[in-house]
């Protein structure tokens, strides 16, 4: 089914806009086909404190990788909203995450939390417990990470969705904080965790004061209101140390380490703390 067959401006759509459309209808289907083939992985980049750099935590993040090689999350989820697969990809998500978790369990390995990123289609909770019951899985093996963008959109939706999450123990996280319009009225009274703050505010850390400030107003007002508050994106030294300096809480970033697969995160845990340019500079 072409989904341009419906549109009535379909015969005013040039060539090269009808090419866009076709391959993003194959690629929804060959996303609707790995899905069930079973054909992700999922990497896990450590988030570390920022002190001691123990990994207190990990971001599980989908690879999609083809013989036509890798596929980035931001080309095929696009494609996964347009074609409302977002549903079905959430779910695949946290299925395969618990999956590691309840694997690495039988090996007597505990992991540090895992974060999921959800949707803004807002998972049930219904359906995360079936998958914790099936996997055997704690409240405190995971955590959820939804976006700033859907606190500011939908209010009483959100806040019900993780009232329901937080009595049932379960941790919620705001990704990408400071790019979203989310008021501080709103943020009062919003029952997640922790903040992560968008690497759009670490990137310019050294060069720009007025981006120091607005970090330093960002990890006051989730101290204020008691969050733990970590920051994404970090890539240099000069980054980790401001951050540190400032009370940020978790640092996650290519300075410790980029998103790895499991074999690798579970060597990172043994090694204790990780070491990297840190100490050379
Ligand atoms: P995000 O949740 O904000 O994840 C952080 C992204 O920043 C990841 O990109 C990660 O690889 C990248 N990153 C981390 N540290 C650094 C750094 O120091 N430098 C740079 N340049 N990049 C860094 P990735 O894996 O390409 O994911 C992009 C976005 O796609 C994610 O942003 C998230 O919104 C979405 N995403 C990824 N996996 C999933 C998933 O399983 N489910 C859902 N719903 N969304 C996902
Ligand atoms: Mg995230
Ligand atoms: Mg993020
Ligand atoms: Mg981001």
């Amino acid at each position: 089914r072409d989904p341009a067959s419906s549109n009535q401006d379909f015969y005013f759509i040039n060539q090269s806009n009808k090419d866009k459309i076709r391959d993003e209808f194959e690629l929804a289907q060959r996303l609707q086909l790995a899905l069930k083939n079973d054909d992700f992985e999922i990497y896990f980049q450590p988030q570390v404190n920022s002190v001691d750099q123990s990994i207190l935590g990990a971001e599980a993040l989908l690879r999609w990788f083809t013989p036509d090689g890798q596929i980035s999350p931001g080309e095929f989820l696009t494609v996964a909203e347009k074609y409302n697969l977002m549903n079905k990809l959430d779910e695949y998500v946290v299925n395969k995450v618990f999956e590691h978790i309840h694997r690495a369990k039988t090996r007597r390995i505990q992991l540090p939390r895992i974060a999921i990123n959800i949707s803004d289609q807002l998972i049930p909770l219904n359906v995360i417990e079936a998958l914790m019951a099936k996997h055997n899985i704690q409240p405190d093996d995971f955590e959820l990470e939804i976006t700033e963008k859907l606190i500011a959109a939908h209010d009483d939706e959100t806040n019900l969705f993780l009232q329901a999450f937080k009595d049932r123990g379960i941790h919620t996280s705001i990704d990408d904080f400071g790019t979203g319009y989310s008021s501080l009225a709103r943020l009062r009274h919003l029952k997640v965790n922790k903040l992560k703050i968008d690497k759009s505010f670490i990137d310019h850390i050294k060069s720009s004061l007025q981006d120091r400030e607005i970090l330093l107003s960002i990890i006051g007002i989730g101290k204020a209101l008691k969050l733990t508050v970590l920051a994404e994106g970090v890539e240099t030294p000069c980054q980790w140390e401001f951050l540190q300096r400032s009370g940020c809480d978790l640092i996650q970033g290519f300075l410790f380490s980029k998103p790895v697969d499991l074999p690798t995160l579970l060597s990172l845990l043994a090694a204790g703390p990780v070491h990297n340019a840190l100490e050379t500079e």
